[in-house]
């Protein structure tokens, strides 16, 4: 299974609660436990400007390319500008096009990085300054390399920016499984949002999300789905309040898969937030969604 990757990934933040060194730690620990060897690494390049415009307005992406967001537009990202910075979320862009690529040619495939839900068209908030998966829904349908796209964004933040970019597209059903009592506010409506309550831990979790699943692959039938595979619905997780254990998670994860092996249908894998107490925690969520995910490539 094809792992996408760059150590440009990280997002340059020093000490911040979103470790952005994860990306790095999740492929050491991929290499150490041999759940991947050297040459799974693929290394992406920059997404095009005129991809991402396929999402994006231009004047946000000349804005961010000269350092002209405003105060406000910067602090509603939630993180420190820098050229690093807007060279990762270029490049993971670029990534999450070659995962999904990937992801067709072989059921399934996983850039180790991007998931950034919550970037709108023309802004970005709560760490997320592109949104990465969109852009390349956008790319493989211009290419027509595909006609229809699922987002399963499992992350415990709802999908608002993804929620806003394709709302009223027939082409690309969103679904979104979260926290209903946490950040976004507002929540645009996705194709079908499932609130769920604080405190949910693993069986109403997992049967919510077996329902959700069901009713949306009943009515949609995508040439492809991106997994946003967050690891923040954890108990420990000090930006979510869900309580899953990493059992649960791991269950959230071939459910995911089965699903979509069920009809065929592959599945590209962007990783999203994770904030645990301990990074290891975060670590290791993310390393088992990608050990479960090897079981379904082919
Ligand atoms: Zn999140």
């Amino acid at each position: 299974m094809k792992l996408v990757y760059s150590d440009h990934y990280d997002l340059n933040l020093g000490t911040h609660v979103f470790p952005s060194q994860k990306y790095r730690l999740v492929k050491e620990k991929l290499l150490r436990e041999r759940m991947a060897e050297p040459g799974d690494f693929i290394e992406p390049s920059l997404a095009s400007d005129d991809d991402i415009a396929l999402v994006h307005h231009r004047e946000y992406l000349r804005k961010l390319q000269t350092g002209k967001l405003s105060y406000l537009e910067a602090l509603r990202l939630e993180i420190p500008y820098s050229p690093e910075l807007v060279r990762a979320v270029w490049l993971c862009t670029g990534g999450s096009i070659l995962a999904g690529r990937f992801a067709l040619e072989d059921r399934v495939a996983v850039n180790v990085g991007g998931g950034f839900h919550h970037a709108y068209p023309d802004h970005g908030e709560g760490f997320c300054v592109l949104n990465d998966f969109a852009v390349a829904i956008r790319h493989l349908q211009k290419d027509k390399t595909i006609d229809r796209a699922m987002t399963v964004d499992c992350d415990v933040h709802q999908g608002n920016g993804t929620a806003a970019i394709f709302g009223g597209d027939h082409t690309v059903f969103t679904l979104s499984i979260h926290q209903e009592n946490n950040y976004p506010y507002p929540k645009p409506p996705s194709s079908l949002d499932i609130n769920l309550r604080d405190g949910v831990g693993d069986e109403e979790y997992l049967k919510e999300l077996t329902q959700g699943l069901d009713r949306a692959l009943a009515e949609f039938s995508p040439g492809l789905i991106f997994y946003v595979a967050g690891a923040d619905p954890y108990r420990d997780d000090q930006l979510g309040g869900l309580k899953l254990s990493f059992e649960g998670l791991e269950k959230r994860d071939r459910l995911v898969f089965e699903k979509a092996r069920a009809k065929n249908i592959p599945v590209a894998v962007v990783l999203a937030g994770g904030y645990a107490r301990r990074l290891d925690d975060t670590i290791q969520i993310h390393t088992n969604t990608v050990r479960v995910a090897k079981e379904f490539a082919k």
